[in-house]
């Protein structure tokens, strides 16, 4: 099968750009054999080479990435690796009670999972930290979605802490927060440096890992063979670990949900704008309404630094315009501006957009496509978390490995089918629109 389209990421990543260079690209320029094939070195794909690297020990891993890895998705996230339901298709994060349950169980597996790729490769705090997070709220309205989310950690039996507006400020250096909810179960990474770090420790591992080397075909000829523009591979078993471009191999269309979402970063801050904003070194909020903007303060490599996230869009052609990451600024000029008035010298550096795979039923692919081809795709959005345990889980099922978590997946229901196109562009661009509205000052 042709690949049909290849991977289109907007705007500098800008965690990559606060990395030291690193070594011109690996690229695939032979034709090599392997024992195993895992297309797509984000967080799925990492985690099953990781997988394979334990369980396989001596067998010939290859990774293949169209981008550098850092470039794609997986260095362009806020960096929230979290454990408890987060929804993003409901007003509170919060589902049914029993789906909530297993989500944070297998969510939890992902986290594990990273953080013993972590201290396997002896990553950095700031690349990795069990930090948990604070889901704030701005307004009265953000303040209900936090006390319904409340309920919802009630029933689920899961500690949390609450914080004052007061409290806020003084980790924020804001005053635009009302009150936050504190969990601690979520991990915070700097992407690009987590991914990064862990690629480096998988090739010292023995696993090749090939960079800017797409996938422009994959056929099954007794072995499966991947093509590049400079090469193939040639594998008994391939894992798919592409996100939302498993439609470009041909799988699962008109059942995925194409959505970006934007992030600028504020230059460095100078050392009286630090004074001024006051606050911690390094916190990070998510949003009390899932359409709200998140904010992370760093503090590390790049210096201190403000990073904002918000506005979805639905693009089923998987690729945005110059134009659209433009007119998403102003809306990240705004947040920022409402929530640091303090910092209105303070402009951004790097501004990006980025891919999300959703299913309409919010479930993953975590499943056996064909012979000896497996996938680990469609994170819903998190796939931080997800894409590491979707990636970890796929690399058993190869392996002809169960546990609970890959019973649960196989069993769960496939992604439900779109509507055509048209009407799902429509009907996707007027809810979220509508969400986006509600969504008021948490915006
Ligand atoms: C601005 C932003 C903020 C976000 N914030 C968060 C957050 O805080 N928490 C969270 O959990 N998630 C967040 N996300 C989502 C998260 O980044 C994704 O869910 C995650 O990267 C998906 O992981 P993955 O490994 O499945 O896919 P990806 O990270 O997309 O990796 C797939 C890889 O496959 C490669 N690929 C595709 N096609 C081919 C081909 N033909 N040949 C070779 N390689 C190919 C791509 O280049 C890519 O590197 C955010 C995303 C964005 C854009």
């Amino acid at each position: 099968m042709r690949v049909s389209k290849l991977p289109n990421d907007p705007g500098p990543a800008g965690w990559n750009r606060l990395l030291p260079k690193r070594a011109p690209a690996s690229v695939l320029a032979t034709n090599i054999t392997a024992d195993w094939l895992v297309i797509g070195a984000g967080f799925a794909g990492l985690a099953a080479a990781h997988r394979l690297s334990k369980l396989a020990a001596g067998d010939r891993i290859v990774v293949l990435d169209a981008v550098r890895v850092g470039e794609g998705p997986a260095g362009r996230n806020s960096g929230f690796m979290i454990d408890l339901p987060h929804d993003l298709n409901s007003d509170d994060y919060g589902g049914a009670l029993a789906t909530d349950i297993a989500q944070t169980e297998d969510n939890r597996i992902g986290i594990s999972h990273a953080q013993q790729m972590a201290t396997e490769y002896d990553l950095t705090q700031e690349a990795f930290t069990l930090s948990g997070k604070i889901n704030a709220a701005a307004s009265a309205r953000g303040q209900a979605h936090n006390d319904s989310f409340a309920k919802h950690l009630d029933a689920l039996g899961e500690p949390y802490e609450t914080y004052s507006a007061a409290q806020m400020r003084e980790i924020t250096g804001s005053d635009f927060y009302q009150s936050g909810l504190f969990t601690a179960g979520s991990a915070m990474i700097q992407p690009a440096l987590f991914v990064r770090g862990v690629s480096a420790g998988l090739r010292s591992g023995g696993v090749s890992i090939f960079e800017n080397s797409p996938v422009i075909k994959l056929a099954r000829h007794g072995d499966w063979v991947a093509t590049t523009p400079q090469g193939q591979v040639s594998a008994p078993r391939v894992i798919l670990a592409v996100n939302g471009h498993l439609n470009s191999f041909g799988y699962l269309r008109g059942r995925l949900m194409h959505v970006f979402t934007y992030a600028s970063m504020s230059r460095a801050l100078r050392a009286d704008e630090i004074a001024q904003l006051g606050g911690q070194a390094i916190w990070g909020i998510t949003p009390a309404d899932p359409m709200g903007t998140t904010v992370r303060r760093i503090s590390g490599i790049g210096g201190d630094r403000i990073i904002v996230r918000n506005r979805f869009t639905f693009d089923p052609s998987m690729e945005v315009s110059q134009a659209r990451i433009e007119s998403v600024a102003q809306d990240h000029d705004r947040a920022f501006k409402a929530r640091f008035p303090m910092l209105s010298n303070v402009e951004m550096e790097f501004r990006w957009g980025g891919r999300l795979c959703l299913s309409w039923n919010g479930v993953q692919v975590i499943d056996q496509l064909d012979e000896g081809l497996f996938a680990a795709c469609c994170q819903n959005g998190l796939g931080t978390a997800k894409g590491t345990f979707a990636g970890g889980l796929a690399a058993d099922m190869a392996l002809g490995r169960s546990s609970p978590s890959l019973e649960r997946a196989l069993a769960s229901k496939k992604p439900r089918r779109l509507p055509p196109n048209p009407i799902a562009r429509l009907g996707a661009h007027f809810r979220l629109k509508t969400q986006e509205r509600a969504a008021g000052r948490e915006l």
